[in-house]
């Protein structure tokens, strides 16, 4: 490996970051790390820290999955590529459309159509749900709504259907026809609701609203997170995601769950719809399917909205769409050995235990820290601090201070992620309770640098 100079001196010169201004990377190089070891990663100046952003909330394993390793190098050995394209398969996307309709069985949810990640996901199931009303004869039900807040990724449909400006603005114009309703947070909020069930119905009001607006029959999808993540983990009261699935229901709207972030038990259930009892039409997922080691994703579909396409008569149901590594065979053989391991160590239970003392960590820290204004989170290992200058006012913290308190936490031994002026943590599911406390005890080290 080159010297730790060169390479953060050449980081500088040619690399452009995602989600970053490409001048920061000058002022503020960024942690270049070099190596991970179950769920601590090593910096190229040899610092080690609990990486408490689970890679991108992806690496739900860790960093030494051997099994999943394995699966990777033994199916690279075997066929490193081939294509599902119509006219071809091979075993390992098969094998995998089989484990998954277990797996998303009690959602509901039987067929696999594969894709590249995330993004991918969101923007397939955008597209199928357009085709599902077209193959069934009602064209005009093209627009989409999501909640404000709501993070789908960075296609073009996924970010006309995010409901944060950061992502959109620079962007636009974006796709036509897609709108977007107030989302259940309680700490900010247009009705200055703060009793989470009251907020749910409120929000849920809105969206009829909304619905009667636009007119149920240009409607095609409603999408949302079952828990937000990006937006700074906003967690819906339990009324909420069975409200909306009423209200699609009763309009003939799809309902899309961006479970992205939320499947494979990152909620401390197995899905985060199966978490508030809902039976979405399709679940977009990526990330922790294969661990973060592979670029994979899915996304599931209701046997009800497979039929309309599979009974198809008119030709209408013909798939345009699909990518190069759609069912990537080395994906697809890592996914089929993370859904083995995460099954085997029974991980949702795991992030359910450390889930909850994460989020009395971080209660107990909003008593010490003024700085802290909100601590959301407590479904899984899921959780956010939202950081203020000021707590009557609730004025949003200075960059460069949530800077300080990263970079302190870092030092002291554990790697956060801000986003706004929200502290992300989402570590590996495999976190022990020690780790938790030392997340928590770095982290208060940090937040007293604010
Ligand atoms: N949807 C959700 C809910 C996400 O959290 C993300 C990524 N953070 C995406 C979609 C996009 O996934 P990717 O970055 O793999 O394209």
């Amino acid at each position: 490996m080159k010297d730790s100079n060169y390479l953060k001196e050449h980081n500088a010169r040619s690399v452009w970051h995602p989600m970053a201004h490409p001048a920061d990377s000058q002022a503020n190089p960024p942690t270049i790390v070099a190596s991970g070891d179950g769920v601590r990663i090593t910096d190229i100046d040899g610092h080690q820290a609990i990486d408490a952003v689970g890679g991108l909330w992806n690496v739900n394993l860790g960093f030494s999955c051997q099994p999943v390793k394995d699966a990777i190098a033994a199916q690279l050995n075997e066929l490193p590529y081939y294509s599902i394209f119509r006219g071809t398969s091979h075993p390992a996307a098969i094998q995998l459309a089989e484990e998954l309709r277990d797996f998303f069985a009690p959602d509901g949810l039987t067929r696999a159509f594969f894709t590249s990640g995330g993004s991918d996901s969101v923007e397939t199931a955008l597209r199928l749900a357009r085709q599902y009303h077209k193959v069934k004869g009602a064209p005009s039900r093209t627009k989409f709504l999501s909640l404000k807040k709501g993070y789908h990724g960075t296609h073009f449909g996924g970010a006309s259907v995010n409901g944060n400006a950061n992502f959109r603005t620079q962007y636009e114009p974006l796709m036509p026809g897609c709108h977007h309703i107030p989302v259940p947070y309680t700490y900010r909020n247009p009705f200055d609701e703060t009793d989470p069930e009251k907020l749910a119905q409120k929000c849920l009001a809105a969206l009829a609203d909304e619905i009667a607006f636009q007119g149920a029959e240009t409607i095609a999808a409603f999408i949302m997170e079952p828990v937000l993540g990006a937006g700074g983990v906003i967690v819906p009261h339990a009324s909420f995601m069975p409200g909306v699935r009423a209200l699609c229901d009763k309009n003939g709207i799809l309902l899309i769950a961006d479970e992205v972030i939320t499947a494979f038990g990152r909620t401390g259930s197995w899905t985060g719809s199966r978490h508030w009892g809902v039976q979405p039409d399709m679940a977009c997922t990526a990330k922790a399917i294969t661990n973060g080691y592979f670029p994979f994703g899915a996304v599931m579909i209701a046997e009800g909205v497979a039929e309309v396409f599979e009974q198809d008569k008119t030709g209408k149901a013909a798939i345009g769409h699909g990518y190069t590594y759609s069912g990537h065979p080395v994906g697809a053989a890592a996914a089929l050995a993370c859904l083995a391991e995460t099954k085997r160590l029974n991980l949702p239970e795991n992030a359910a235990a450390r889930g909850a003392q994460m989020y009395q960590g971080l209660l107990a820290l909003k008593d010490r820290f003024d700085v802290i204004g909100d601590v959301r989170g407590g479904q899984g290992l899921m959780s956010a601090l939202e950081l203020v200058s000021d707590r009557a006012t609730k004025a949003p913290i200075d960059k460069s201070r949530i800077g300080a308190v990263q970079e302190a936490t870092y030092r002291s031994g554990t790697m956060i992620r801000v986003s706004g002026p929200n502290i992300i943590l989402s570590p590996p599911l495999i976190v022990t309770e020690d780790d938790v406390s030392r997340i928590l005890s770095d982290l208060a080290t940090g937040l007293a640098a604010a």
